[in-house]
């Protein structure tokens, strides 16, 4: 367990251990005020902060830490194992044919994401394609082509069709050749029943293996409503991140995962193709608690 870049406030509480080899209810009340201030300055919901405080709270008071290890050790490997829990380990994504579709709202990073998804697959030696259904969102089309060609993937796209359950079906027709099907769809600004409507008949001609909620890392607790929602229209099996190359930590996207049983599968780290990265839960919560 290696926790890089903790913040300095609580890089300090946990120094103050040093050299202690028992824990008192003082030194547990302020180190779980430091985790509960970066959390909740990186967006994660106040009800999760909560829970997760009360187990570090009673884990770090009621375990004996294992002989030789110091207080300080102890309760960083408490905290670390719970927000492993939390968090949970990356989405499963076997390196095999099988097609994903990717949900969200509008800006949320989508068209980005399906282009670097494919990329990432096609350097793991699969051959992918990207299919746009967005008809939504003006300039999706070019974006994605244009994407597609830079990451030197296959994409299917019809700019002169406005009926996104058709060029979904024609999509997977044109692009049956590859392996891993991307799928990307339209969003909306907000919540609409028409965006559900749309992406539930989608999702019955694709059939994909795998739905995935795309989240902006800014989404703090708006994350919520839309796991719900698109949860229990297609239900969400894995949720990607995008912009963490900002200042936003991504907190927000843990309600989702929460909320939709599932887990977080990539990150995106930038707008090109190749700023992809497979999520991996130490690195995630280095930078929730930096
Ligand atoms: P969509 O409406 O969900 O398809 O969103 P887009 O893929 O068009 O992304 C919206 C904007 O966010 C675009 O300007 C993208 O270049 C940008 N974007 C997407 N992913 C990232 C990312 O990981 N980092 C940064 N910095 N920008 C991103």
């Amino acid at each position: 367990m290696v926790l890089d870049n903790l913040g300095s406030s609580l890089r300090g509480s946990l120094d103050k251990l040093r050299g202690k080899s028992r824990l008192d209810e003082d030194d547990v009340q302020e180190i779980v005020k430091e985790i509960q201030r970066s959390l909740l300055s990186a967006d994660v919901d106040v009800s999760l902060v909560m829970d997760l405080s009360d187990s570090i709270k009673t884990r770090a008071l009621e375990e004996e830490p294992p002989g030789g290890t110091s207080a300080r050790d102890h309760v960083l490997k408490i905290v670390y194992e719970e927000l492993v829990g939390l968090i949970g380990e990356s989405t499963d994504i076997p390196l095999e044919s099988q097609t994903i579709m990717l949900a969200g709202l509008q800006g949320s990073g989508k068209t980005t994401t399906s282009a670097k998804m494919a990329w990432w697959f096609s350097k793991k030696g699969l051959r992918p394609a990207v299919i746009q259904t967005d008809t939504f969102r003006p300039g999706a089309y070019d974006q994605a082509k244009q994407m597609c060609e830079r990451a030197e993937v296959d994409f299917y796209g019809d700019p002169d069709c406005d009926d996104p359950v058709q060029i979904a079906r024609d999509g997977l027709e044109a692009t049956e050749d590859a392996e891993v099907h991307i799928v990307d769809t339209a969003g909306r600004h907000a919540l609409e029943d028409d965006l559900i409507a749309e992406i539930e008949e989608i999702e019955s001609v694709v059939q994909p293996d795998l739905n995935m909620l795309v989240l902006d890392a800014a989404i703090g607790q708006g994350a919520k409503e839309q796991a719900q929602q698109f949860d229990e229209s297609i239900g969400i099996g894995g949720v990607v991140i995008t912009k963490l190359d900002g200042t936003a930590k991504g907190g927000g996207a843990l309600t989702a995962v929460n909320e939709t049983d599932s887990s977080i599968g990539f990150l995106g780290m930038g707008e090109t193709v190749q700023d992809i990265e497979r999520f991996e839960p130490n690195g995630f919560i280095s930078r929730l608690l930096g």
